[in-house]
C-alpha cells in the first residue's frame, strides 16, 4: 500500500510533517513547500504508485472528485478567478518526487505565470502525420 522510501507516503502518515488541508479514505492533499503560487496544492492518492499509469481507478476518480472539492476553495480562499492542474510524470517532464500526484495552482489576472510556449505544426498534413502516429501506437 505505502512505501518506506517514499516522501509522500511518510508525508501521507504523518511522519514528516505538512499543512494538510483535507483528507479522505483514498486522498491527502497539502500545500506544496516550493509554491509556483500561495495556495499551490498538491493532491495525492493514499495508495502509493509512481505516475498516472500505475493509478488504480479506483484513486483516480477519488482524486478527481477531491479536486473538485478542493479546487473553489482554494480559489475563495485566495482570491483566486481560475486554477490550473498539473500533473508530470517521469524526470523528463517535471516529475521530482516519484509518487503520483496533481498539482493545484490557483491563478490571478497577470500573475506572471506561463505554462508552454506554443510550438505550432508547420502544415496541416505534419500534424495529421502526428496524429496517425499516435493512433498507431494505440494499435
Ligand atoms: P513534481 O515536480 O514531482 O511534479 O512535484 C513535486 C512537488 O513536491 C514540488 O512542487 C515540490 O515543491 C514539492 N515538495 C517536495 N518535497 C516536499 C516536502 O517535503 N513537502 C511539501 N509540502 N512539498 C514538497
Ligand atoms: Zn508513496
Amino acid at each position: 500500500m505505502q512505501e518506506k522510501d517514499c516522501l509522500f507516503c511518510r508525508i501521507i502518515n504523518g511522519e514528516i510533517p505538512s499543512a494538510k488541508i483535507y483528507e479522505d479514505d483514498y486522498v491527502y492533499a497539502f500545500l506544496d513547500i516550493a509554491p509556483g503560487q500561495q495556495g499551490h496544492t498538491l493532491v495525492v492518492p493514499k495508495k502509493h504508485s509512481a505516475n498516472i499509469l500505475e493509478l488504480d481507478n479506483d484513486h483516480g476518480a477519488k482524486i478527481l472528485e477531491a479536486i473538485q472539492k478542493i479546487a473553489p476553495a482554494i480559489m475563495n480562499a485566495m482570491g483566486a478567478e481560475g486554477f490550473n492542474v498539473i500533473q508530470n510524470n517521469n524526470e523528463v517532464a517535471g516529475q521530482t518526487v516519484f509518487h503520483t500526484h496533481f498539482h493545484i495552482i490557483p491563478r490571478k489576472v497577470n500573475d506572471g505565470m506561463g505554462l508552454w510556449a506554443p510550438k505550432p505544426y508547420e502544415t496541416m498534413e505534419k500534424m495529421q502525420e502526428v496524429a496517425t502516429k499516435i493512433i498507431q501506437a494505440l494499435q
